[in-house]
């Protein structure tokens, strides 16, 4: 069972006024086969915990540990993280101009999992993953996030994950900006992966929304730069009805 230990992660940024801190102090540890949400106000730092997860050059690591493992990702460049099994949507190229859908995903599957996946099975198992999210085939042959709708990226994002099958997947705001029908296409996608009980998922997520289709087996609530209560699902019930302030009042 893969496990992915983050403990007393701080991540500073370097803003116009010298460095900033971001994160203050993130401790969790998800184990394969768990689902957990990570859930806190706008500009508390979700995004960068996943970004710093992924390896991206702007967030600079000042102290703490993240394993999986007990290998040290933190060494790690971002194509070893992808071949250990760590999968961020967000870490692939905002466009690829030129590079299409179907290239760039066999490319990625080549650098996960060691060699090139044979052609005409790939074609297949990208044709039959692209079914189950009810995408129309074409869409293979175009750019990579070129033009892509909102609904599209999401749906490529959960394209990566069924056809790379990391062992820690972080998806974060997976469900922003999808109307109601692509909202469920893309959660069942998740749990469609999450089924296995091969993948640990950490969904960041500022709203409840997502978590009616994707049940969490923990919640999290982050605030400040850190995790500041930790329950199960009934915490985000919670936080739906009693929103954030009283962890952002509290100055937690
Ligand atoms: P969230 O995802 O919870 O909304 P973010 O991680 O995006 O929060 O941002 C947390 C804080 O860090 C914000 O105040 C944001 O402005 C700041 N921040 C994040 N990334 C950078 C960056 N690359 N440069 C400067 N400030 C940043
Ligand atoms: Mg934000
Ligand atoms: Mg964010």
């Amino acid at each position: 069972m893969a496990t992915l230990e983050i403990h007393d992660l701080h991540v500073s940024v370097e803003a116009e006024n010298g460095p900033r801190e971001i994160l203050k102090g993130v401790d969790l540890t998800i184990k394969q086969g768990e689902t957990h949400a990570v859930m806190g106000p706008n500009g508390s730092g979700k995004s960068t915990l996943a970004y710093s997860l992924a390896g991206h050059p702007k967030y600079t690591i000042t102290g703490g540990t993240v394993t999986l493992d007990g290998e040290d990702v933190l060494a790690m460049s971002v194509d070893e993280r992808a071949r250990a099994g760590v999968f961020l949507a967000m870490q692939y190229p905002v466009e690829v101009p030129g590079v299409s859908v179907s290239n760039f995903l066999r490319t990625s599957a080549t650098a996960v999992r060691g060699e090139a996946p044979k052609l005409r099975l790939w074609v297949k198992e990208v044709k039959e993953a692209m079914a189950k999210l009810q995408m129309d085939p074409a869409f293979a042959e175009r750019n990579v996030n070129e033009g892509f709708s909102g609904g599209e990226k999401k749906r490529h994002e959960i394209l990566q994950l069924e056809l790379l099958k990391p062992k820690i997947a972080i998806l974060d705001e997976t469900d922003s900006g999808l109307d109601v029908d692509a909202l469920r296409i893309v959660s069942e996608g998740v749990n469609r992966v999450r089924e296995g009980g091969e993948v640990g998922t950490l969904l960041i997520t500022h709203y409840t929304r997502i978590l009616r289709y994707i049940k969490p087996d923990f919640v999290h609530v982050f605030a400040n730069g850190r995790i500041v209560e930790s329950g199960g699902a009934e915490l985000a019930d919670q936080l739906e009805n009693e929103g954030y302030d009283k962890y952002v009042k509290g100055g937690a």
